[in-house]
């Protein structure tokens, strides 16, 4: 029998996120639940939600920085036991034969990873995400949480830490080399701790100098405001590489300018539109632009080892769930310092009794 679990889901792209229930499937031999802590609160889910990157079927559940405790785990279950802290971020499976899997690139399975809200599931059913009080998951996929961090401060390293530490390892950020960050919102506060941590020299780019003194105590070394145009004459051909996590449209030949002689420039910010690269811009200083997608399981389990060695985790706003559309407006605004955090009990809490 599927268990029914309490959840905030939206009924449309333009409808707020409001109390619900969903079904978590019966644990399987492989699977474990998860009784939720903490859920991050990701740019990604508004983009989902809104319906910025195409349309989606509702009641959506969205959520995919979770972090809580094993429950329950199936008869064959060997990597987690109950009571264990445990997380969980973008994906929930992949076809584990393609040779992007066997590789350990899970995260670009040829098949098309299975997304931990908004998928389709194995067994076919529509994958829901962790603003929710439980969920179901094969336990590869389940992440082990380093006990030195607590939970709240953990959780949105399984979507925002990933995908900034896995390009910055992957482009080799370390001593020598220049690296800028543009937005500093999850995505980017997460990069310039990893950067700073790497012994790379680190700039960030961010719309104002708001949140100069933040970045500086995260490890920045530099920061600049993009609403200043003198910004992209001091830093032309500067940097080795560039994180751009910016969710929104940018003149992107802009800051590839700011790349110098075979710097790249790795987009990890989803906006829903084209970015408009002129060639003629890579031509200069051989430049590239590349892309980025979260991580795979292992390298998102040595992202989380990295940070129990080096002390880092996430800056982040503990909020109770019946506030999270207004925070989603304060995502939206760039007024994020710097994750919001769901508190799950708020919505234990909140949940009619079972
Ligand atoms: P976020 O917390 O909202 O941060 C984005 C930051 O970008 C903002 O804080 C702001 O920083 C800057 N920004 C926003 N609008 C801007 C604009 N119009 N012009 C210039 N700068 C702007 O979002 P996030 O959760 O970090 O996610 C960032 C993006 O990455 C989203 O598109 C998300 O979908 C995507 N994402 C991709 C992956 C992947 O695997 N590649 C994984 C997760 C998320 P400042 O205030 O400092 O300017
Ligand atoms: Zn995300
Ligand atoms: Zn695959």
């Amino acid at each position: 029998m599927p268990t029914t679990v309490a959840a905030y889901a939206a009924t449309s792209a333009t409808a707020p996120l409001a109390l619900t229930t969903i079904e978590r499937r019966d644990v399987g031999p492989h699977d474990v639940r998860i009784a939720i802590r903490y859920a991050g609160v990701c740019h990604s889910d508004i983009h989902t939600m809104r319906g910025d990157w195409g349309a989606i079927t509702y009641p959506q559940v969205v959520g995919h920085e979770i972090a809580g405790e094993v429950v329950e785990i199936g008869s064959e279950v060997t990597r987690h036991a109950v009571g264990d802290r445990v997380g969980v971020g973008c994906m929930v499976n992949s076809c584990r034969k393609c040779e992007n899997c066997l590789a350990g690139f899970q995260q670009y399975c040829l098949e098309g990873n299975i997304q931990t809200y908004n998928g389709i599931d194995v067994d076919g059913s529509h994958t829901q995400g962790g603003y929710s009080t439980e969920i179901v998951v094969v336990e590869d996929f389940v992440l082990k949480l380093p006990e030195a961090i607590p939970y709240h401060a953990v959780a949105p390293l399984l979507c925002a830490g990933i995908t900034t530490y896995s390009p910055l390892a992957h482009w080799k950020a370390g001593p020598g080399k220049r690296v800028a960050v543009v937005g500093l919102g999850g995505l980017g506060h997460m990069a310039v701790k990893f950067a700073h941590a790497m012994g790379a020299e680190v700039t960030v780019l961010s719309q104002s100098l708001a949140k100069k003194d933040d970045a500086l105590t995260m490890g920045a070394d530099h920061v600049f405001a993009t609403a200043d145009r003198a910004t992209f004459k001091a830093l032309a051909n500067h940097f080795d590489l560039i994180i751009n996590t910016v969710s929104a449209e940018l003149d992107i030949n802009a800051y590839l300018k700011l790349l110098r002689l075979d710097g790249t420039l790795v987009n990890v910010g989803a906006p829903p539109e084209k970015l408009g690269v002129r060639v003629f811009t890579l031509f200069d200083n051989r430049r590239s632009f590349a892309g980025s997608s979260i991580g795979g399981i292992d390298e998102t389990q040595a992202m989380l080892d990295f940070c129990a060695e080096h002390g880092i985790a996430c800056d982040v706003e503990v909020i109770p769930i019946d506030t999270i559309n207004e925070a989603w407006e304060r995502v939206l605004a760039s007024d994020v310092r710097y994750r919001f955090v769901i508190d799950i009990d708020t919505l234990k809490a909140e949940a009619p009794a079972a």
